[in-house]
């Protein structure tokens, strides 16, 4: 089953799959589909949820469609009405009519005419998740008591909608959505606008009714947005803050010439008159027909598997495309069926938009515990109810630490927007205390450790808190995690080493190279063969390198390069635990506080009885510089972020320590290059900021000479 093209698409029966051969990311999804515990709401609180929700959105819609202020991102907003939406389907009853989800667009500004529109301009529902799409294909085939639904799916740009008329084949009216009845007579800007043909093209074989209705998007073309801007900064002019904010600007002008001076274009996607098209591949077939540029990179679909195929596509081309899009328009094929289907308040049944993953949503808090890491610092994690963002399910953020609380003045029962960007854990980004409830607590930082129960402290100079015992369960099973990754051992995640714990099976890291297979079958999920393979796997790591060890003890301030600085200085491991402060602190790369922590670290006993009990078990510790003093990257300091799409990302770290450069976990003033692969997130930022070089994957092989 191969794409179906629009241009060489035929109406055949593909049937749609059954649910047992949807193809497994799909599957994927259904495991993880998410709620928001809507199950455990009494009506009062509903109710209370949805007053409360309809203000603050009514309140960010007024600041961003009349006082033209965006106070929350769309991401956030879109989250805060699909809640809304959501809650008023499962609670029909206080559905009002002045809901936001109950009405289109924004007020038509006083300043422009309005023009009633012949037919509604609807709007569309929003789905973010595979399996509410599915839901909708379902509630679709039921309503039909049909199983094939052939869609066309489209693009969603994300411009100004706009209805243009034509009258005995010219131009005569163009409106803004408006409300959706009533919009703004935008007819002498729109003409500005090339694409838009002022007569339309009348082929031999159309017949043209008198009166033909278009309905398409205005857009502000990403490369004549940045010339623009360009223009704008050399004429000491403000500049315009997007390309959508600057297309429904640039048409809500008032003054025509400032219009035209914007180069911005059309596209259509929907004809509203009777033109024998029997679905909507025909319609687009017509629109080019008669002069117009409908939707690009839209096709038939024939089943679900197909348009998710399709919506991953687009997502993946979006950032190549002139035009800003931010999801994917699924639309009944058959336009009987879609007239059939009609239309529920104000969107119609048969069209849904499936939009791409945000990097932000909305979520409650629904407690905040503190985890306790392998140092013995406390970390606050927020349990939240599960959301959808950035393409997965989130149920935890980071909260960092206490005095990020507080900054933030999150309570558990809070409303939060998140953020997620690239690969890191999501963050609260802020709260929204207008939707607080009344019974939100504060959090209180905890007296003793949640896990031992011991006294905790604050050390100098620090934010952090750390629980006082050595030996707390939670910090030696994170402790021995710690040294499994180091030692480059697969397949003992976390509940297994606490499974060992709790068992007395292992105490520290070292003694992972004493399990027998007997004693895995305690845990959880192993038999006879995995507990084999597990201890074989283990056993095969026995040979670590210096570096790699010296990052296993997980000594404070001792990271991946600075365990590689430490191994090339020293070349053994005696001799790193038997340096002065002084020679450790020579070391290039090795600061003072790092010298203090790998002395403070040597001179613990039960440290060094682990040094000796690796002895024991048969570890062997070899050392091989690492670093070159000659490569083309000599001297130089990298950083990595982000998706690289040739190597991964440890791959590339090995290549520039091969190469003499030196790989640096975050971007400061003493980052030479920062190499920027897909979904990059902050560490980008910080390279702008710095003003520091960024090279792409290509550019940094190019380098390398590959
Ligand atoms: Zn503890």
């Amino acid at each position: 089953m191969g794409f179906v093209i629009l241009s060489t698409a035929k109406a055949v029966g593909y049937r749609l799959l059954q649910p047992q051969q949807w193809p497994h990311v799909i599957c994927d999804f259904v495991v993880h589909g998410f709620s928001r515990g809507y199950q455990t709401m009494t009506l009062k609180e509903a109710k209370q949820r949805i007053e409360k929700l309809k203000t603050l959105i009514s309140r960010y819609r007024y600041e961003y469609h009349v006082l033209d202020k965006q106070t929350i991102s769309d991401a956030a907003l879109d989250s805060l009405k699909h809640e809304l939406y959501a809650l008023e389907q499962k609670f029909p009853e206080f559905i009002t009519t002045d809901s936001p989800t109950q009405r289109v667009g924004g007020k038509t500004l006083a300043k422009f005419q309005k023009i009633k529109h012949t037919t509604r301009m609807l709007s569309m529902e929003d789905v973010f998740t595979p399996i509410e799409f599915q839901d909708w294909i379902s509630r679709i085939r039921k309503l039909l008591g049909i199983q094939d639904i052939e869609l066309f799916c489209m693009p969603k740009l994300d411009g100004l909608a706009v209805s243009l008329v034509y009258e005995n084949g010219l131009l005569m009216h163009a409106a803004t959505r408006g409300d959706g009845q009533n919009g703004e007579d935008v007819t002498q800007n729109v003409r500005t606008i090339e694409s838009v043909p002022l007569k339309l093209t009348t082929l031999k074989n159309i017949d043209l009714p008198t009166r033909v209705e278009i309905r398409g998007e205005i857009f502000f073309p990403l490369n004549a947005f940045e010339k623009t801007n360009k223009r704008l900064a050399k004429e000491g002019k403000p500049l315009l803050a997007n390309p959508r904010n600057a297309a429904a600007g640039s048409i809500r002008q008032l003054d025509s010439s400032i219009t035209a001076s914007r180069p911005l274009a059309f596209v259509a996607w929907d004809l509203i008159v009777e033109m024998n098209q029997k679905t909507m591949d025909e319609e687009w077939k017509i629109l080019r027909d008669i002069g117009f540029r409908p939707v690009p990179e839209s096709r038939i679909c024939v089943n679900i598997a197909d348009a998710h195929a399709q919506w991953s596509f687009l997502q993946k081309i979006r950032e190549k495309l002139d035009y800003w899009i931010d999801g994917m328009v699924a639309r009944v094929n058959d336009n009987s069926i879609y007239e059939q289907l009609g239309v529920v308040g104000k969107t119609p049944r048969g069209l849904i938009a499936w939009k791409f993953p945000a990097e932000e949503a909305t979520t409650i808090v629904k407690q905040i515990q503190w985890f306790v890491g392998r140092t013995g610092a406390l970390t606050p994690v927020a349990l939240v109810e599960p959301t959808w963002i950035g393409g997965t399910t989130v149920q935890h953020a980071s909260l960092h630490n206490l005095d990020e609380i507080q900054r933030l003045d999150v309570r558990e029962g809070d409303s939060v927007i998140l953020f997620k960007a690239g690969d890191i854990i999501p963050k609260i980004k802020n709260v929204l205390k207008e939707l607080r409830p009344r019974n939100a607590t504060s959090v209180k930082p905890p007296t003793l450790c949640p896990v031992c129960g011991s006294k905790i402290e604050r050390k100098k100079g620090e934010v952090a808190m750390y629980c006082t015992n050595k030996r707390c369960f939670s910090q030696d099973k994170e402790a021995i995690l710690h040294a499994a990754r180091a030692f480059g051992i697969d397949g003992i995640g976390p509940q297994t080493i606490a499974a060992l714990l709790e068992q007395k099976i292992i105490n520290r890291p070292s003694d992972l190279f004493s399990i027998q297979p007997d004693d895995l079958l305690v845990v959880e999920g192993f038999a006879d063969l995995s507990s084999k393979k597990l201890v074989e796997e283990i056993q095969t790591h026995k040979e670590i390198l210096l570096a790699n060890f010296l990052l296993s003890l997980g000594i404070r301030n001792v990271g991946e390069q600075t365990a590689i600085d430490l191994a090339n200085a020293f070349g053994s491991l005696g001799k790193i635990v038997s340096a002065t402060l002084e020679k450790l602190e020579s070391v290039e790369g090795v600061g003072g506080i790092v010298a203090k922590s790998v002395k403070e670290f040597f001179s613990e006993q039960r440290n060094i009885d682990l040094l000796s009990e690796y002895e024991r078990v048969g570890v062997k510790i070899k050392h091989e510089n690492k670093g070159t003093n000659s490569g083309v990257f000599y001297g130089k300091i990298f950083v990595v972020t982000g998706t690289l799409e040739a190597l991964s990302r440890d791959e590339a770290k090995n290549k520039i320590r091969e190469a003499g450069g030196k790989s640096a976990g975050s971007v400061s003033s003493k980052t030479d290059f920062v190499v920027v692969g897909a979904n990059p997130g902050s560490k980008l930022e910080d390279a702008n900021r710095l003003g520091v070089k960024t090279l792409s994957e290509k550019q940094f092989l190019d380098m390398l000479g590959e």
